[in-house]
């Protein structure tokens, strides 16, 4: 076969692997000639050459004879190897010195399935985790979650971890941040070490990354994150990543990219509700138990938290640990007096700040009308009934003046605000389903 030949052959195995592949594993390749039957192909890394022999072999093979029919075998040769010959060629697992590129971040003990509690808010990411946990056919790539601050993103992903590593101690899974994607990408750069970088990055099985919105705006990292990615799904190995908000929604980051985080499942977790808080402050009151055996706690204390702590999970384990250790300090049992003087501070950040537009957005859902027309000027019973309703939870559920919420419902005047809120208030005594529908907003608004 002459070099013309493997060109041309080049050219078909790009078109046949798909272009990031091709450049990744075959581009590198330096043909050798023919000797005896066996092809001899130079690879930059002994890693390189096991695992183009053990994914791209027999294709190869196949081609190459297709052009000279005698080739009976591949072999694949280090350049400047300085390996000892009769060396069993390298494992397919990163060579040392270039290690240092790839250790997944530390995984946190606690956060395995066992202790994740699960509810409404967070039921399919749940579902959706374990699924990928199981480790079998890969059936969405890649799983995207995301949600906001606080609410368990990184637990399940641990949790994921935990078990495939369980399961298959041999699979190679890897997390980290995409904040550690980038620095380990920016080390490789500096130290000149890319092809390693490469490499290590397209060995793994499982590829998790965590808060992706972390390179948004990073471009060149994006490039590279962006390539790993491809070549992983190329080869099937499951991606799992998770952002603080939805692909279409992070900024500065690029359109290919986005599509690419879209392009499998996409799951959220939604802000917690009380019967979720509830469940995780009975789950880790049990721990606390543990700790402080002689410690009691009052009935309510934790409804009354689940209430009043905001959606964050971070800040509700915070405010219980500091509670139990508070209450061994002083040697008292658990009340609600007790609660409301250690986490005054806590209780008072969280005190939900509800906003005009939150309470006109929810009142319209719950009536099934256009935002638009509960806001215009339309008079007909359909809208004027929600339009009320809205301003007399403003009026009731933020510190705005009534001219601020006429003003906020298309211009009206102070007056038409205060009829309207008048209105409500003898409505929700005589009319049940106006009391039951105020009573409901009220709930999801708070929650
Ligand atoms: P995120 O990554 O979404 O910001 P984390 O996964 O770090 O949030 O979760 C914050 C804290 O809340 C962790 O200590 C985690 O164990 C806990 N947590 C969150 N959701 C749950 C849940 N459903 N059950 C138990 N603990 C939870
Ligand atoms: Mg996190």
């Amino acid at each position: 076969m002459t070099q013309e030949q493997w060109g041309a052959l080049q050219d078909r195995l790009c078109k046949t692997i798909g272009e990031n592949n091709y450049k990744t594993w075959i581009k590198p390749l330096s043909y050798d000639g023919i000797t005896d039957g066996v092809a001899v192909f130079e690879v930059p890394t002994n890693f390189m050459g096991t695992y183009v022999s053990q994914n791209y072999g027999d294709l190869l093979l196949s081609q190459l004879t297709s052009v000279e029919t005698d080739i009976r075998r591949i072999q694949f040769k280090v350049a400047n190897a300085d390996r000892p010959r009769g060396q069993a060629p390298a494992k397919a697992k990163p060579a040392a010195g270039v290690s240092d590129l790839l250790p997944s971040a530390p995984l946190e003990s606690k956060f395995t399935f066992d202790t994740f509690v699960v509810g409404k808010p967070n039921e399919l990411a749940h579902a959706a985790a374990r699924r990928v946990a199981e480790g079998g056919p890969v059936s969405f790539n890649p799983l995207f979650l995301y949600g906001g601050v606080g609410l368990g993103k990184t637990h399940l992903m641990h949790a994921i971890s935990w078990e495939l590593r369980h399961r298959n101690p041999e699979l190679n899974v890897l997390y980290l941040s995409a904040e550690q994607f980038m620095y380990r990408f920016v080390q490789a750069l500096r130290e000149r070490r890319m092809m390693d970088f490469k490499e290590l990055f397209r060995s793994v099985d499982v590829l998790m990354v965590d808060d992706v919105q972390f390179i948004a705006g990073k471009d060149s990292t994006q490039e590279e994150f962006f390539h790993t990615f491809n070549a992983l799904v190329d080869q099937n190995k499951q991606i799992i990543i998770s952002g603080d908000r939805a692909p279409d929604e992070i900024k500065d980051m690029e359109n290919r990219i986005r599509s690419r985080l879209q392009s499998g499942l996409v799951v959220d977790l939604h802000p917690t509700d009380y019967e979720l808080r509830l469940g995780i402050l009975q789950t880790k009151v049990e721990a606390q138990k543990a700790l402080y055996p002689d410690l009691d706690i009052d009935t309510g204390v934790l409804e009354f938290l689940a209430h009043r702590i905001s959606t964050n999970v971070r800040v509700l384990e915070g405010a219980l640990t500091r509670l139990f250790a508070f209450a061994s300090l002083i040697g008292k049992r658990i009340t609600m007096d007790l609660t409301q003087d250690c986490l005054a501070d806590v209780l008072r950040a969280s005190e939900r700040k509800i906003s005009i537009d939150e309470i006109q957005r929810r009142v319209a859902e719950h009536y099934n009308i256009r935002l638009s027309d509960m806001i215009g000027p339309k008079r007909v019973r359909n809208y004027a009934r929600p339009r009320q309703v809205a301003m007399f939870l403003c009026k009731q559920m933020t510190s705005r003046s009534l001219p601020e919420i006429g003003r906020r419902f298309g211009g009206r005047d102070h007056t038409t605000v205060m009829h309207g809120v008048k209105r409500i208030e003898e409505l929700k005594i005589q009319d049940g389903q106006i009391a039951e529908d105020l009573e409901l907003l009220r709930r999801s608004l708070e929650a």
